[in-house]
């Protein structure tokens, strides 16, 4: 049967799909091979949440396979929560970015980290081992145990000994929100064994970094981030092998945090520019990481060695006037988006996490947050320029401003 609107699972799609290629090529490319054969450009937005079918036996037969494996479904889509040709198309394109068998999206990064933590503690093995600094939300999930999990927090060297019978599942961030701190990720995949490691790799992004192919089993995205890429699209996506996508599959289809096909459509569109995009905010962020640790207003920079679009620092005068006074910047939580934004993790992205747990961490009080945008480096450079003369003038001495932010 010729199923050109479900590209990741069609044979005939294979048939088609050419050599290896770059990243650049397939940002472009992958998930739309079947358009040109269809006498189609842009990609169709299919926004049906259910389809016919006149044969139920077959539809009977198809269910019992998904039931069994959650591979996806042969032939025409049968019900939204099963799956979508437009999702189905970013999928297909972010596992081929990120150098997986597959992928499967979620409604938004949390949902995609609770489904794992799902198909995991399903087999009984509900114990997590966790390196910090995580997301927030991410540190929260696993700390509060709202999904029933248990969570072990350790350093990169401590994972091994931190392991136990029924640990299904380590995770780490590199570069980690909001201090860009880094792992090997190839030393901590080695020290995993036989447990899956999960690496959120929202901030690297595949053009930076593949942590599939340093060892980790399952790579997580919040592609409200840089893979949607505009701000205007909440989406989560986990990258791994199909023996995983099966399972996650079946969370997906049994809980229903589903991705909707117009975010499924914008997500595509988002990798299309994604290599484009990420390489000159990262240019812009090198140029501003050069004049901020030349800065006497500026008390640390950190930025991580692969690079990219994300820029933390430490002031020495009061963050909060520095947030209260940026202009053509936005205040503003979240990141990866064509404009620049600037938070203050202890008081938004990070909040949620136990103030000394935070700090433990590396996420101080006086850290700045910044997401690099597109826009010219000299007028970002005026604009934060101006909000650190704020935040100098108008910092509080030291004990005040400590007292302040406790
Ligand atoms: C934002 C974020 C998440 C959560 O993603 P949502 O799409 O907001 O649910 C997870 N990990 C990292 C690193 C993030 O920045």
């Amino acid at each position: 049967m010729d199923t050109p609107f479900n590209p990741a699972s069609t044979s005939a799609y294979d048939a088609v799909r050419p050599a290896p290629r770059a990243l650049a090529t397939e940002a472009v490319h992958a998930g739309r091979e079947d358009l040109a054969r269809q006498g189609l450009h842009a990609p169709p937005i299919d926004l049906s949440t259910t389809y016919p079918s006149y044969d139920s036996r077959a539809e009977a037969a198809r269910i019992d396979a998904f039931a069994a494996d959650g591979a996806e479904l042969d032939g025409p889509p049968v019900y939204g929560r099963l799956g979508n040709p437009t999702v189905a198309r970013f999928e297909t394109a972010l596992a081929r970015l990120e150098g997986t068998e597959s992928a499967v999206a979620f409604a938004s990064g949390m949902a995609a980290l609770s489904a794992v933590l799902l198909v995991r503690s399903a087999l009984g093995l509900r114990h997590v081992v966790a390196v910090r600094p995580l997301y927030g939300c991410s540190d929260h999930l696993l700390t509060a145990g709202l999904l029933g999990s248990e969570v072990t927090w350790t350093d990169p060297a401590g994972i091994a000994d931190a392991l136990r019978p029924d640990t299904g599942l380590v995770m780490v961030e590199s570069p980690a929100n909001p201090t860009l701190a880094e792992v090997d990720l190839r030393a901590v995949a080695h020290a995993c064994g036989s447990v899956p490691l999960l690496v959120d790799n929202t901030f690297a992004t595949p053009v930076l970094q593949r942590p599939a192919g340093q060892g980790a089993r399952l790579v997580l995205h919040s592609a409200t981030k840089y893979l949607g890429g505009h701000g205007d699209v909440m989406a989560g996506v986990v990258a791994c092998d199909e023996e995983l996508a099966g399972r996650l599959r079946q969370v997906r289809f049994a809980t229903g945090g589903v991705l909707h096909p117009l975010a499924g459509y914008l997500l595509l569109r988002g990798l299309s520019t994604l290599p484009v995009r990420v390489r000159a905010a990262s240019a812009t962020a090198a140029e501003l990481v050069a004049r901020l640790t030349a800065d006497p207003r500026v008390a640390r920079v950190h930025y991580p060695r692969i690079g990219g679009a994300m820029v933390s620092f430490e002031v020495h005068g009061d963050p909060h006037a520095v947030i209260g006074a940026v202009r053509l910047i936005t205040p503003a939580v979240s990141l990866g988006s064509v404009d620049t934004l600037i938070q203050h993790p202890a008081s938004i992205s990070h909040r949620i996490v136990d103030a000394a747990d935070r700090r433990g961490a590396g996420v101080g009080d006086r850290l700045l947050r910044m997401s690099v945008g597109l826009e010219d480096v000299d007028d970002l450079w005026s604009d934060l320029d101006q909000a650190l003369d704020r935040g100098r003038t108008q910092a509080p001495d030291v004990k005040g401003l400590h007292e302040a932010l406790n």
